[in-house]
């Protein structure tokens, strides 16, 4: 048992998976001076686009000042600033418009761009996302064939640096790339990639696909391949997983970067930790379900009826890293597991290998709870760990710190 302890200490205190909520003053008041600093020069720069107007757009939609406000207030607490930094942030989102966008489709479904698109009553992500100045996507926009190429390469040149480049599906390697290739000249999908990902500021791979393989890359992997981080180097580059990745946590990157020139802090699969720093588990409504041992045993019991724990059903929220289960979909009205489905790790690298079947993980023996609460989430995260090498449990290491005793959860 020690050393599993042991093991538990040293994926959580290693320092990619640290979630440091409080940086401390001097550090917030020195970034609140670099961001003020950056936002008065980019009012002053001319917007990549000024096809829409920000509070006309909102005002359009149906937005008053108020909700704009509590949406602001929402955002800079899920960006992990204090609340002084709220009014920056509403003026980032003003200035949307002046971060360019290429977004490139890979290997796909182009699941990712519907849910950049959703205009059924959007909130108000989906229309700060409209305000962003997205000057190619090959899906949404109007142009065709050699126009939309042309209107590429004339993207490349004018933001040379400068734009942002969200990718999304994965990267087909087989056959000499020839499983997915585009254009009149046949170009494969690294080719473009390579191409257009060279003269960016920042790549942001978005959904499962394009940050670690995803679907396309399930077993046997027919076209071999791979996420956006393996072949794209040297630049800064963020992975937003999920299927979809959430609008919400696009917005949160972009403002990031708005607000402070750079790309929010990471994890170690590069993942911004304000999005993917916490599992699903910890947040879950049916959490407390799960600590009194409640479990949905099959489908349509009465644990079902009762909104019981999945985790017998085959969830996969206590290894699963993402803000759904906070910030939730379609409009914010509701996610996987508030439906009565559990979750399918679908922000996991190899998730559709690893977590997409409807049974808990291999060996990962649940007990129901004697001795407290925190004894059995104990449990649970250190027997994940020694069962799957994935046990990564926040209680349990919350716990092996605090020098609980494995036999009696007492401290
Ligand atoms: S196992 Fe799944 S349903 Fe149960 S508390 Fe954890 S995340 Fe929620
Ligand atoms: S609940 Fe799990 S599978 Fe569903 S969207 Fe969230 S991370 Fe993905």
């Amino acid at each position: 048992m020690p050393d599993r302890i042991e093991g538990v200490k040293k994926l959580f205190t290693s320092r990619s998976a640290r979630v440091e909520t409080n940086k401390g003053e001097s550090y917030y008041n020195d970034l609140f001076e670099r961001c003020q600093t950056r936002l008065r020069e980019l009012r002053v720069s001319q917007p990549a686009n000024d096809r829409l107007d920000f509070s006309e757009v909102l005002s359009n939609n149906g937005v008053d000042r108020r909700d704009f406000m509590k949406w602001v207030s929402a955002t800079t607490a899920m960006l992990m600033l204090p609340p002084m930094f709220s009014p920056l942030v509403a003026e980032a989102a003003e200035l949307m418009n002046r971060a360019p966008v290429i977004w490139l489709e890979l290997q796909d479904c182009a699941g990712n761009s519907e849910a950049l698109l959703r205009s059924d009553g959007p909130k108000i992500d989906e229309i700060v996302l409209d305000i962003i100045s997205l000057e190619f996507h090959e899906t949404l926009q109007a142009a065709a064939g050699f126009q939309a190429e042309k209107q590429l390469e004339d993207a490349i040149k004018t933001f040379k640096g400068k734009y942002l480049l969200f990718v999304e599906g994965s990267v087909p390697m087989g056959m000499n790339g020839q499983y997915g290739t585009i254009g009149a000249g046949a170009e494969t999908f690294y080719d473009h990639l390579m191409r257009v990902s060279k003269d960016a500021a920042a790549v942001v791979a978005v959904g499962a696909c394009a940050t670690f393989g995803g679907i396309p890359a399930a077993a046997p992997n027919p076209t071999q391949a791979v996420g956006v981080m393996d072949v794209v180097k040297g630049k800064p580059l963020i992975n937003i997983p999920a299927c979809p990745a959430n609008p919400a946590n696009m917005v949160g990157v972009v403002i990031h970067y708005i607000l402070t020139g750079q790309l929010p802090e990471l994890d170690s699969l590069l993942r911004p930790k304000f999005a993917f720093g916490y599992r699903i588990h910890d947040n879950c409504e049916r959490r407390a379900h799960f600590d009194a041992g409640e479990y949905v045993e099959e489908w349509g019991d009465e644990g079902a009826k009762n909104n019981f724990c999945l985790y017998k059903m085959g969830c996969k929220g206590p290894m699963t890293f993402n803000n759904c289960s906070i910030i939730r979909y379609n409009e914010a009205v509701n996610w996987p597991i508030g439906v009565g489905r559990g979750c399918i790790g679908c922000s996991e690298p190899d998730f559709w290998d690893k977590y997409a079947y409807e049974r808990p993980m291999a060996n990962a023996k649940i007990k129901a709870p004697a001795g407290g609460v925190e004894k059995s989430v104990d449990e649970f995260g250190l027997g994940l760990l020694t069962a799957a090498g994935i046990g990564i449990g926040i209680h349990a290491i919350a716990s092996a710190i605090g020098g609980k005793k494995e036999d009696g959860g007492a401290e």
